[in-house]
């Protein structure tokens, strides 16, 4: 698989070293030189396949002979060895493709377990290293339990105190073993910029075996195209051909460019809906063509909470190379009281949601035609943001055992200043 930097063609790398850098020259964000397509018959065929067998073939139209398809067939099935994605029918021609059953209960454990096999299988010298990565929530979780146990290999996430939810908190601070985590007195940007002075730090770096898990790996996002086909393959077959709409709530837009990039496999997938929340800088592109991000806004739905998405270019990029029309690109934001309101509508149709997923059902009803079927994502779990929803909806949310089983064990994290000096002493003490 060859891939280049968009923002310096010139570069060009291969699938390992696209998942080992992470980010190109000028922090460039790396795209497929070829986009393959499966023909009709060829899809069928992979649509009538289990789960990991058919992610394989997906993959390994990308990843081509790089990896054999037997390691992908090992590695996958490591990776997606938790609840597959769920369709649950809300209205007749509307159902939420359910992606957060894995073990930190939002759809971040399809990337970031595939990316933790994948960089496992790339360390072919048994290499000793650290991923040193800031999180402001799910992202955390996800990597922190993707690499729980696994050997030569260390985690170290920082948080900002205080920021993140308690049931957050819990779900990744309290794992021990190679993962460590270190609570900032700061904010997230403060976290971001200490993780930026480690990977400056060259001496640091070699000693360390510094390596990022970042959310922009090019492993991440070709995770997440294989549970666009399930969700196809859990649909009514009177509406898979032609008339299957994708509705997504969007934050850094990988998501939504895993999904396109399903449609430029020749996954029939009519249009999708990108959604975000207060933070417009996407829809208010779309409809005026200025790119004018305004500050970060916090909103009930705070994985979306990003007014500069870096996989944007991805999605223009594919749009281009496909030669679509950007405007067939639905969009639309929702305001938190539009989502609370929907939230109650949800509950009244017997669903309970969350404030992310609401967003995305919230435009999808609003944007389906009759003749359609409608799924939109649901990317968490309603126990992941329990205190808000039960304030909203009344409702008490039973939490999942994964939950359940971390509530009460101890907090691990270290805590520390928003000082580098500081920080560099625990990477080479832990
Ligand atoms: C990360 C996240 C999103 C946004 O996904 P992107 O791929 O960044 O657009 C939406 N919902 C939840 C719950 C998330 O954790």
């Amino acid at each position: 698989m060859k891939l280049y930097n968009l923002k310096d063609h010139n570069e060009t790398v291969n699938f390992t070293n696209a998942v080992k850098l992470g980010l190109g020259r000028q922090q460039g964000l790396f795209f497929p030189v070829h986009l393959p397509v499966i023909d009709n018959d060829e899809l069928s065929k992979i649509l009538n396949m289990d789960f990991i067998t058919r992610s394989t073939e997906i993959l390994s139209y990308f990843i081509d002979n790089e990896i054999s398809k037997e390691k992908l067939y090992n590695s996958i099935k490591k990776a997606f060895s938790f609840s597959y994605p769920i369709q649950v029918p809300i209205t007749d021609n509307i159902g939420c493709l359910e992606l957060f059953h894995g073990p930190t209960l939002a759809f971040k454990d399809f990337g970031a377990r595939f990316m933790a096999q994948m960089i496992l299988s790339l360390n072919k010298d048994n290499e000793f290293f650290t991923i040193l990565t800031a999180t402001s929530g799910d992202t955390g979780a996800a990597v922190a339990h993707a690499f729980y146990g696994m050997k030569n290999v260390r985690v170290i996430i920082l948080y900002p105190k205080g920021k993140i939810s308690e049931l957050q908190e819990k779900l990744f601070c309290t794992l021990g073993k190679n993962i460590k985590t270190i609570s900032i007195n700061g904010s997230f940007d403060d976290c971001q910029k200490l993780v930026k002075e480690a990977f400056d730090d060259k001496k640091l770096k070699k000693l360390i075996g510094l390596n990022s898990a970042n959310s922009i790996n090019i492993s991440r996002l070709l995770a997440q195209i294989c549970y666009y086909f399930e969700a196809f393959s859990l649909i009514p077959p009177e509406y898979q051909r032609k008339k299957l709409v994708i509705s997504v709530p969007c934050g850094n837009f990988g998501n939504l460019t895993a999904g396109l990039l399903a449609k430029s496999l020749g996954l029939p997938i009519k249009y999708f809906i990108a959604c975000t929340n207060a933070n417009d800088t996407v829809p208010r592109f779309l409809q005026n063509g200025i790119w004018n991000p305004k500050n970060t806004i916090s909103t009930i739905s705070n994985a979306m909470d990003i007014s500069q998405p870096n996989n944007w270019t991805r999605v223009e990029e594919l749009f281009k190379r496909k030669k679509w029309n950007i405007k067939e690109l639905r969009f639309g934001s929702v305001s938190d009281d539009d989502t609370i309101t929907t939230l109650k509508e949800l509950l009244t149709l017997g669903y309970v949601s969350e404030p992310h997923a609401a967003i995305a059902y919230k435009l999808l009803k609003n944007k389906l035609q009759s003749d359609e079927f409608g799924l939109f994502l649901g990317t968490a779990h309603p126990a992941k943001f329990k205190n808000t929803i039960e304030k909203i909806l009344k409702n008490k949310i039973t939490l999942p055992d994964s939950l359940k089983n971390r509530i009460n064990l101890p907090l691990l994290s270290y805590n520390i200043n928003p000082d580098f000096k500081k920080l560099k002493q625990i990477l080479l003490e832990i």
